[in-house]
């Protein structure tokens, strides 16, 4: 998986979910403190780094990064 293209922010999925490969940059009022793509049920890659997200078939995401699918893992 690490040699997974990394999503970039300006792709179209990644707008419009809101994707950030920092969470801590993202201004959208849905964020919760703490969130982001390494505790979302959606990740699958590693605590830091990048990794695969079921919402972008293909690509990695940035562990530390947050978009507005987030769902907690359980
Ligand atoms: Fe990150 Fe989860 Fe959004 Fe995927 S769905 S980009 S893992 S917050």
């Amino acid at each position: 998986a690490a040699d997974l293209p990394h999503v970039s922010e300006s792709d179209p999925t990644a707008k419009a979910l809101g994707y950030v490969e920092d969470a801590s940059t993202t201004k959208d009022p849905k964020h919760k403190a703490g969130a982001n793509c390494a505790n979302c049920q959606f990740y699958s890659g590693g605590p830091t780094g990048f990794g695969p997200c079921q919402l972008f078939p293909g690509k990695a995401v940035s562990a530390k990064g947050w978009c507005v699918s987030h769902a907690a893992k359980a």
